[in-house]
């Protein structure tokens, strides 16, 4: 298939509409699609008629309004078109207020107590910024969900709020440079990051089913040094993978590259193309479904867990972030003229700014019990969050900061809005791998989010610390008498303010942790450390003053949050315990037993040797006991888990009680492992799962 034949074509996107939609239809929902502007309500029951008569083209009998919930995944409920028609005949129907707004059976979907106090009703509602598409038979319609008495239930709605949000005072800059520009709108590329291994192997783990990763299993001899071994039967099936599911995105509009990874065994890339956050965020969540269920058709199982295995390198999605006007102006491009630079390097410091100021905002952002094995890990970014610059602009920061000259190849001081800036390199080679938010030339990398995120938390809030910044950037620029000047002060009183948040260096090593805590940057280590800082008073009122959540929603978010990380950590615990009790105690108990046997055999033979049994059987059976004693502490802090009084201790006693007992646990096993006949194990192992031996 090529791409330029099929690309888009079950998608109902703008010339689709162009096609099917009366002209002032098409008209009136562009303009709400790309200038915001609101939905005329007589519009939608024609765009209703014209997707179902384009669907049904496409083979669909039923739609969904399709959204997101706070679970990270999304949900759909299936309506058909049929109703009855007058004679009896049944027609394909679907109206404007069926577009519009949906009731799906809500009751089940986490609220953090939102909806209990109300009704027990939710409703969704077409979010016509995005596109609907068609996949198995059925019209996905895209939409928010919010309970009866408005309050909001998605990931969806703050996203849209927050792009909202970042708009508004983005044009409120942009208004001082004279702009033609209707909308300013964050755009995101996020590079995904996967795992494919056998689902016959898949299958017989335990922990993968239930948990998404390995909670046992010892390091194979080798591990991601070198990639050679890639087992051949594999590579077969995971090229056909690629292949398909490329085409299947491309239907769906998604521009999408698989490559193969070079850095773990068994570990796979794919970057899409950039589109608004929204969109990226709903492509997003197609992807993984996508890559899941086409690995589940080929014999395979995708794991977007983000530490699917110990000693292996993880998985992130790396969130390639920047703001562009409807003209395709992107903000965080440098240009080439000086009214162009003094634009950059404005929206550039106000990035920088608000990543120093919320460092742990975005820190949390991307916090949960995957993420924790794979942030700080000497793979991932650490949990300390700078900004990579390079040295280029650094220097040309800190030219501004000192109002000296710039040592390069400008002479002179280099005024804002008067001089050119040097070209900056644009290089995708040397540039730093290391850091957590790193500018790439014309956007921003933000690389701690975990692989099976969903785009919507990190997002809204580097939308919305943008858009605070930006606002107070409007508020001082609006009255000023000369702006060239005010911009250049601006500009160099922020990067006096906030150059404590850049670093070029190496964010791996142990001297930037100390150089760190020197600058006095926020290190918060894992997710119950970060996450309760969602609901601390500078996160409410930011997104208050925003217009992006109130306080109650920023609250409840938390919660669920929290109790999240803690039914994470808790199924963990239990599959672990049960894996053990149930599977490895009982194998290694078997071996011993024989190795007993052997030596009791041997004792009747004068002069056969029995040492080597003895010795391991000593050992072993050391471990069983230590094992058994492992689970049952393991066991007793799960229970005692369940007295903690809120989400915030108890996601506090997960962390510090009951992931130490289990990776106590583990050595014992993993030890066990390399120890016991291959045969005699009852999982997959490492090299059984990444190599295929
Ligand atoms: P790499 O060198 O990391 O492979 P690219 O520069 O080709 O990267 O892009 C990586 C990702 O960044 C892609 O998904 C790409 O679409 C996205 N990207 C490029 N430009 C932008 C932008 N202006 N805003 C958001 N994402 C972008
Ligand atoms: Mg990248």
């Amino acid at each position: 298939m090529k791409a330029s034949e099929n690309f888009g074509e079950n998608v109902f996107g703008i010339s689709v509409m162009r096609d099917k939609l009366p002209k002032d239809v098409y008209k009136s929902l562009v303009s709400t699609i790309e200038d915001g502007t609101p939905l005329d309500p007589g519009v939608a029951s024609v765009v209703a008629n014209a997707m179902k008569d384009w669907a049904v083209e496409k083979g669909a009998t039923h739609f969904t309004h399709w959204f997101q919930p706070m679970t990270g995944i999304t949900a759909e409920k299936h309506d058909s078109f049929v109703s009855p028609g007058k004679d009896g005949r049944a027609i394909m129907e679907f109206s404007g207020k069926e577009l519009v707004m949906g009731e799906p059976d809500a009751s089940s979907f986490p609220s953090g107590g939102v909806r209990a106090t109300f009704e027990a009703r939710g409703y969704t509602a077409w979010d016509p910024t995005s596109f609907a598409f068609v996949k198995d038979g059925t019209l996905y319609v895209p939409s928010a969900f919010f309970s009866y008495s408005g309050e909001v239930l998605d990931k969806k709605t703050p996203l849209l709020k927050s792009m909202k949000a970042l708009n508004r005072e983005a044009l409120r800059i942009l208004k001082l440079f004279g702009t033609d520009a209707k909308q300013v709108f964050s755009t995101v590329g996020a590079e995904q990051e996967y795992f494919l291994i056998d689902k016959k192997d898949y299958l017989r783990r335990k922990d993968l089913v239930y948990t998404g990763r390995t909670l046992f299993g010892a390091r194979p001899p080798k591990g991601q040094e070198m990639e050679d071994h890639y087992f051949g039967a594999i590579k077969a099936r995971v090229f056909d993978f690629m292949k398909e599911l490329d085409e299947e995105l491309w239907k769906l509009g998604i521009f999408a590259k698989t490559e193969h990874n070079e850095v773990a065994p068994a570990q796979h890339e794919l970057a899409p193309l950039f589109a608004s956050s929204n969109l990226a965020n709903d492509q997003n969540q197609l992807i993984m479904e996508m890559m899941k269920r086409i690995a589940d058709k080929r014999g395979l199982a995708c794991l977007l867990h983000e530490k699917p295995f110990a000693g292996i390198n993880g998985s992130g999605k790396h969130n390639n972030w920047s703001m562009s006007t409807d003209k395709g102006v992107n903000l965080l491009d440098p240009g080439s003229t000086p009214a162009e630079n003094s634009r950059f390097m404005l929206f550039f410091s106000a990035v920088i700014s608000a990543v120093d100021e919320y460092q742990d905002l975005l820190r949390l952002s991307v916090a949960g019990a995957g993420n924790d094995h794979r942030l700080g890990a000497n793979e991932a970014p650490p949990a300390i969050v700078s900004v990579y610059v390079g040295e280029e602009l650094e220097e040309v920061l800190s030219a501004f900061e000192r109002d000296e000259k710039y040592a390069g190849k400008k002479r002179g001081v280099m005024k804002l809005g008067v001089d050119t800036l040097p070209d900056l390199p644009k290089d995708t080679t040397d540039r730093n791998r290391t850091s957590p938010f790193a500018f790439t030339g014309n956007k921003f990398e933000f690389r701690m989010v975990g692989s099976s995120f969903s785009l919507a938390g990190p997002n809204i809030v580097i939308n919305t610390i943008v858009a605070d910044v930006l606002r107070r950037f409007a508020d001082r620029l609006e009255g000023a008498k000369d702006l060239n000047q005010a911009v250049h002060d601006l500009v160099a009183e922020t990067i006096r303010e906030h150059k404590r948040i850049i670093f070029n260096g190496n964010s791996y090593s142990d001297e930037w942790k100390k150089e760190a805590k020197r600058r006095g940057l926020s290190d918060l280590a894992d997710t119950a450390e970060a996450l309760p800082l969602f609901a601390s008073r500078k996160s409410v009122e930011l997104f208050e003053r925003m217009g992006v959540m109130t306080e109650r929603e920023v609250v409840t978010r938390t919660e669920i949050m929290l109790e999240s990380y803690c039914k994470s950590v808790a199924i963990e615990g239990l599959t672990a315990a049960e894996m053990v009790k149930r599977d490895i105690y009982p194998a290694v108990l078997r071996y011993v037993k024989e190795l007993c046997d052997s030596i009791a055999a041997k004792k009747l033979v004068a002069g056969a040797a029995f040492s080597a049994e003895e010795g391991l059987a000593a050992k072993l059976s050391a471990m069983t006991e230590s094992m058994w004693e492992g689970v049952t502490r393991l066991e007793d802090a799960l229970a005692q888990s369940k007295s903690a009084e809120s989400a915030a201790a108890r996601s506090e006693f997960y962390a510090g009680k009951v992931l130490p007992l289990m990776n106590e646990l583990r050595i014992v096993v993993d030890r066990a492992e390399t120890m016991t006949p291959k045969a005699q194990w009852p999982y997959p192992t490492y090299g059984e799962l990444l190599f295929g031996v």
